[in-house]
């Protein structure tokens, strides 16, 4: 099947003008100018006329369990708030509503084109009850704040659970959720799967001044809550969130395999979103850190809790391949990628729109290890992509950005949505 269109943007170089791509079974077998093309190939053509064909969008950090919760919590006097009500809206779900919200979800984000998401889930068991439209890492999101003598159980059980999506195709990681709910032995058994399994890992960090405030004054809203629900705060004051994670990861296993992954990989299994504390004791540990992880800024959530700014720039600048999700719907309007970019951009407009683009292609591909199979339009890589109109006067990047609206044309696989 060969797809023409007004523009092929393939992350790959320079976009294509009047280009096409030739699609067979699940994979681009070839991308160029249209004419060059049908030179090459024979066979159906369809002809999406002025439109910018681009590759499927990948949203690096979302928890498609919560999609029902849209609208039901408003901004919150504080984080800690914003905990206790999604607690107390979490408490009157029952396991087919989160079958129904995810599966909402996933509707939801297909018609914003998106075609992959890091999915954290709380119920990896319902993981064989989805089927899914579109590609899914599906993440066990692990707490055992109320039981962190049973870390290594609790994360056995999810592995699990794991082991046996994944027996019917499903891309897994591991989640613990944030410092201040999963505990060192969670993090380090967490580290130790990864390792054997090559498993990819995921966490919140850093994302309230409240966490730092917990961390580093053993004080505040934070600290005060988890005190009450029985949380030990020894691990709490004169550190900061992201010291107590390089403390918690890493240790565990045997050196010189360590060693050799970090060799091999510059980028740890680690997907870290938000990131939003930073002291400057941090920024002076992620210089001298040799291996790098990745980061998932989520605009909208970020605007949504009123977080201080992201440190874009400065993170960038050390080396770190940073990307974007949505977060949930707990603090977010919808599933839209376009959204979170014209939200990325209005707070850093120097950013170029290639850039934003890059942050759901490209980079997010990388963190997800995909960076061969996904986020560009290249020969040999998996047909996921989607198309949006596109004039032809001004710059094709900006015209994604703004786009707004349901995308009509959806490919996963090699299959139209
Ligand atoms: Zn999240």
């Amino acid at each position: 099947m060969i797809i023409r269109a007004r523009t092929v943007v393939t992350m790959d170089g320079s976009p294509i003008e009047n280009g096409a791509i030739v699609v067979s079974e699940h994979r681009i077998v070839d991308v160029a100018k249209f004419d060059e093309i049908q030179a090459r190939h024979t066979g159906e053509v369809i002809d999406l006329g002025a439109q910018a064909l681009l590759p499927g969008l990948i949203n690096a950090h979302c928890h498609l369990d919560y999609t029902c919760l849209r609208g039901k919590i408003p901004p919150q006097r504080s984080f800690t708030d914003w905990i206790r009500a999604i607690n107390a809206e979490k408490a009157k779900l029952s396991p087919d509503d989160y079958v129904a919200s995810i599966n909402d979800g996933l509707a939801q984000a297909t018609r914003f084109g998106t075609t992959t998401i890091a999915n954290l889930t709380a119920f990896p068991e319902l993981i064989p009850r989805i089927r899914a439209p579109i590609r899914l890492w599906w993440f066990a999101e692990l707490i055992d704040i109320r039981a962190p003598k049973r870390a290594k159980e609790l994360v056995d059980r999810a592995n699990e659970s794991l082991g046996t999506a994944r027996l019917s195709g499903a891309s897994t990681g591991l989640a613990p959720h944030a410092l201040f709910t999963a505990s060192k032995d969670l993090y380090r058994r967490c580290e130790e799967i990864a390792r054997q399994q090559n498993a990819l890992l995921t966490t919140h960090l850093a994302e309230s001044r409240e966490e730092m405030e917990m961390f580093h004054d053993a004080s505040g809203p934070l600290y005060k809550f988890l005190k009450s629900i029985g949380r030990l705060m020894d691990d709490c004051g004169n550190t900061t969130p992201l010291k107590r994670f390089q403390d918690s990861i890493g240790r565990g296993g045997s050196p010189s395999r360590l060693r050799t992954i970090e060799v091999t990989r510059l980028y740890r299994p680690w997907i870290v979103t938000h990131l939003n504390e930073l002291a400057e004791s941090d920024f002076e540990l992620l210089q001298r850190s040799e291996s790098k992880f990745h980061i998932v800024h989520c605009p909208r959530s970020h605007i949504f809790f009123g977080h201080g700014s992201f440190r874009f720039e400065r993170l960038r600048s050390l080396g770190f391949n940073i990307c974007l999700g949505t977060d949930s719907l707990a603090s977010n309007n919808d599933l839209s990628l376009f959204a979170e970019m014209r939200a990325f951009q209005k707070a850093f407009p120097s950013v170029s729109p290639e850039d934003i683009l890059r942050m759901v292609t490209v980079n997010s591909a990388m963190a997800l290890r995909q960076e061969n199979t996904l986020g560009r339009l290249r020969r040999g890589l998996a047909a996921d992509l989607l198309a949006v109109p596109c004039s032809g006067s001004t710059n094709v990047f900006e015209q994604i950005i703004g786009f707004e609206g349901s995308i009509r044309c959806v490919m996963v696989n090699g299959e139209f949505e």
